[in-house]
């Protein structure tokens, strides 16, 4: 995914950054623990459309 399009993104929930994750193709937000879905390169940037990270789930960076 484009790095530029990366850095204009936040959270629709609390307007934080998002770390991309490159292997499950989801853009996450460490503070809700919430990771947005990248389908065919465009973020699902919804609240609705996001998965809720366990507690005990790695969240990777970079
Ligand atoms: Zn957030």
């Amino acid at each position: 995914m484009d790095s530029k399009l990366l850095e204009i993104l936040v959270c629709p929930v609390c307007k934080g950054p998002l770390v991309f994750d490159k292997s499950a193709q989801e853009l996450i937000c460490k503070a809700d623990r919430l990771a947005f879905p990248v389908r065919d390169g465009i973020p699902m940037m919804l609240e609705s459309e996001a998965r809720e990270l366990p507690a005990d789930e790695e969240v990777r960076g970079g």
